[in-house]
């Protein structure tokens, strides 16, 4: 069994076949999917869909960096206050991005800080995207693990030393389709990469995996992403499903 660790499966991208989506992630052994929320657009849908699929889908709340703009302290009250509401399964997702906008690059880092806060508080991993801002995104975490602090950096594609930094903080990283692009390069800390700090993702409806590249992303091709691993690392492919899957069942408590 695979674990979708970071999926925005609620987006309108999946508004004509979701049931599709979900029951092909399902048959493809993909039963399990964490759903990271954008901004106060996005609740309604998120919910909406883990209420559809509750033995499937579990909901995260966040703040995306992307969403921090001139109401950034509304959006974080909103958040604290679901957060009150309801158990979730994560803070997210949270982080910094300063690859398409730098102008709130200061609120954007109070807003992680904050969430960092949050997550320490209800004891909950945080899930960090990070764009143009790795460095500064471990340094954060630095600062604030405590040795309670847990989490993933989403989509990870940093260089070994980067990755070794992360592993030292005791943060996981999420792989996904990034790492079957072949001008990624990403092959040698792929291999570095422990396997005790590795989750599987999709990102969906962004970044498909090779052969799909361009195309919509789906929970169902997680076992794609596992079958790179399984070749970098030289590795059987029970071995990535089944570590992946108890590395993301520990952190979200499933
Ligand atoms: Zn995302």
């Amino acid at each position: 069994m695979y674990i979708d660790s970071h999926a925005h499966l609620y987006l309108e991208q999946f508004d004509e076949d979701i049931d599709v989506v979900i029951n092909t992630a399902i048959k493809s052994e993909v039963k399990r999917i964490f759903l990271p929320n954008i901004d106060s657009t996005t609740i309604e849908r998120l919910h909406n869909l883990e209420a559809s699929y509750p033995d499937n889908c579990f909901a995260m709340m966040g703040l995306h960096p992307c969403s921090v703009k001139e109401n950034f302290e509304t959006e974080l009250s909103i958040v604290k206050h679901n957060l009150s509401q309801r158990k979730y399964y994560g803070i997210g997702e949270t982080g910094i991005d300063l690859y398409w906008d730098k102008t709130f690059r200061e609120e954007q880092i109070y807003s992680f800080e904050q969430q960092i806060v949050w997550a320490k508080e209800f004891d909950l991993p945080v899930i960090i995207h990070s764009r143009d801002s790795l460095d500064l995104t471990i340094e954060i975490i630095a600062k604030h693990q405590d040795g309670k602090l847990k989490g993933i950096f989403h989509c990870f594609n940093g260089t070994v030393d980067q990755c070794k930094k992360v592993v030292d903080l005791n943060f996981m990283m999420g792989l996904g389709g990034v790492i079957t692009f072949k001008k990624a390069n990403l092959e040698e800390m792929v291999r570095f990469m422990p396997i005790s700090n590795m989750v599987l993702e999709t990102d969906a409806p962004y970044l498909a995996p090779t052969p799909y590249r361009g195309k919509r992303n789906e929970s169902s091709y997680i076992p794609i992403v596992a079958e790179k691993v399984a070749q970098f690392k030289n590795m059987q492919l029970y071995e990535v499903a089944s570590s992946t899957t108890r590395n993301a069942r520990d952190l979200f408590g499933i």
